[in-house]
């Protein structure tokens, strides 16, 4: 037996007892004839003493050893003279009689403990270290078990797990496909999964009833703190409901997790808002509900009311009211007025008014208004005084929604309202079926094309399919979203439509997805489904700033792992049994 105990269990109960413990040297140090070393496994840290009285030759070899040393000490537990709280095993040591060492280490490129790292680059270059860091471990740990707890918590309502391939055709997630050359097939490609969204579908055709798969998805798109190439999902299907009972499962399974993992109740019943409502009042369709500041439209109040031409031009006038936060400066709300003018926000500048101590309004448009105006401005937000609002406007009121919806989670940061170990959840629903991009000019799913239109509007989907709303969800978590799904077109004929509306000849909708619109002449049942981001999941659950914190091996933000140093050139001979050639002279 390699051990007979882990270095993270010993207490004085075993006073007395003979164990042998294997581990990494976490650190040593040598205080006149003793040495003390501090050695590490997954369990914890127990104190190992070396000697020189007891044994000057065991005692030399260990003041040899350094940090990171592989091994294998077998001794006798006995009571710490000063103990350690900060420790599980802090009551203990170990009086050392046999050092083996199973494997030496070069010194590490930073030390391995939780406050100490060596800044991004080398942490991951050297991720097999940053993994040994507790810090780093747990939250690995945690993932491990929320997938043990919905594995679980999925079987005992008759969901069975299915795996499905990885290397197949376009999906329809909207991302750009990863494809992977084919060597029998020369000249084509496989595509690899944006998501199992056909697949799982086709499971429901054949039956299965309750799918679920944590599956690995791949998306060509720039990266972001909350995206990574290939993530993780939660990927689930059931035949026979309606979106309630949806809604409901997953729910209890949300409940169920926040209550096994961190001890939080979630409400008895989670709010649903429409995508209207939460466009209207937090300008996104992932509202953060840790705080308020929800927005006050203006337009009655402030347009055609004064000589401001910005705002009697716009479309849209609305701001927050950020509790006391009067006393700004200039300097301060300088930032603030760079801070939503920047490119990635888009705002054209900032009006400000602060509410004075005596109730009076202050602002930087004050020239143009009357103070009445003022006033009704001041009552339209229930402003105290010590309170600051802020305000922006715009031609286009979903676009101004959403730079004001930056500006309210940047003071929520700033007053410390998103704290990470609240957690406020909901669920959008009525989702716009269809929206504009630019990009392409055309409309585009804004789920994906198999969302059921709610029958209410199937009507307008000719003549106005942008006013369609889709019977289509999304959970949210602190202003996150963390899982999406819909009820799905089980029917041939809306299924063509809906095509057609995207701009698919029905060739090409034959081409891409006639495997499912074959299947679906064969008795489709109606079906719905949803998927969570376990990365994301995983990540609110564990406090993280960024997904990768909570993947064993990520990837950087320009998709390259730094460790395996991947993607990279291939040689030659495979290019050649592949049949194909890179030309890197054209420009981008
Ligand atoms: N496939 C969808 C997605 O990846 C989820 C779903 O509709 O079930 O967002």
């Amino acid at each position: 037996m390699y051990r007979t105990k882990t270095c993270g269990e010993l207490r004085l109960s075993d006073v007395g007892t003979v164990v042998t413990l294997a581990g990494w040297v976490q650190r040593s140090r040598k205080m006149g004839g003793m040495t003390f070393v501090d050695l590490r496994d997954r369990y914890g840290l127990t104190q190992l003493v070396f000697n020189e009285e007891i044994d000057k030759n065991l005692c030399e070899r260990a003041n040899k050893m350094g940090r990171e040393f592989c091994i294998q000490v077998t001794g006798t537990v006995s009571e710490r003279q000063s103990k350690n709280k900060n420790i599980d095993t802090g009551d203990i040591e170990i009086i050392t009689n046999s050092l083996n060492v199973l494997s030496e280490s070069l010194t590490p490129p930073f030390t391995i403990e939780d406050n100490t790292d060596g800044g991004d680059d080398i942490r991951m270059k050297y991720r097999y270290l940053d993994l040994r860091r507790p810090v780093v471990r747990k939250n690995m740990e945690l993932r491990h078990r929320m997938t043990i707890l919905i594995r679980n918590f999925l079987d005992s309502k008759a969901f069975i797990e299915v795996e499905t391939p990885i290397l197949i055709g376009s999906t329809p997630e909207g991302a750009r496909d990863f494809v992977v050359p084919s060597r029998m097939n020369p000249g084509q490609f496989y595509a690899l999964p944006q998501s199992p969204q056909t697949l799982k579908q086709l499971l429901m055709v054949s039956g299965f009833d309750r799918y679920f798969q944590i599956a690995k998805c791949f998306r060509d798109e720039d990266l972001r703190a909350d995206r990574q190439p290939e993530f993780t999902q939660v990927d689930c299907e059931m035949s026979f409901v309606d979106q309630d009972d949806v809604l409901n499962l997953f729910e209890d399974m949300a409940r169920h997790l926040f209550k096994e993992i961190r001890g939080v109740d979630l409400p008895a019943k989670l709010q649903q808002m429409t995508w209207h409502e939460a466009m209207r009042r937090f300008g996104s369709d992932k509202p953060d509900l840790r705080f308020g500041m929800e927005f006050v439209e203006l337009m009655d109040i402030l347009k055609g009311t004064g000589e401001f031409s910005v705002f009697n031009e716009a479309a849209y006038v609305g701001g927050i009211c950020v509790p006391g936060c009067a006393n700004y400066t200039r300097k301060q709300l300088d930032t603030l007025t760079e801070f939503v003018k920047r490119s990635q926000i888009g705002a054209k500048g900032l009006v400000w008014a602060k509410v004075n101590e005596d109730g009076t309004v202050k602002s930087s448009v004050d020239k143009f208004y009357s103070s009445d105006v003022l006033q009704n401005m001041k009552e339209a937000f229930k402003a105290n005084p010590g309170d600051l609002i802020l305000i922006l406007s715009g031609d286009n009121a979903n676009k101004t929604r959403i730079q004001l919806c930056a500006l309210r989670l940047e003071m929520g940061e700033r007053l410390g309202l998103r704290d990470k170990n609240k957690f406020e959840c909901l669920w959008i629903i009525d989702f716009p079926l269809f929206e504009w991009s630019e990009e392409e000019q055309r409309l585009m799913a804004t789920h994906h094309p198999f969302t059921m239109p709610n029958p209410d509007d199937i009507p307008l989907l000719d003549e106005h399919p942008e006013n369609v709303r889709a019977k289509a969800y999304d959970f949210v978590c602190n202003g996150i979203e963390v899982g999406g799904g819909s009820l799905r077109i089980h029917e041939g004929q809306l299924q063509e439509k809906m095509f057609k509306i995207l701009g698919f000849t029905p060739e090409r909708a034959m081409s891409q997805f006639g495997f499912l619109i074959n299947a679906f002449k064969y008795g489709a049942p109606p079906h719905a489904g949803l998927a969570f981001g376990l990365d994301r999941w995983v990540s609110i659950m564990a406090g993280l700033d960024s997904i990768r914190d909570c993947i064993a091996f990520p990837k950087n933000n320009s998709g390259r792992d730094v460790m395996l140093d991947a993607p990279s050139e291939i040689d030659k001979k495979q290019l050649d049994e592949l049949q194909l050639k890179v030309d890197l002279s054209q420009e981008k």
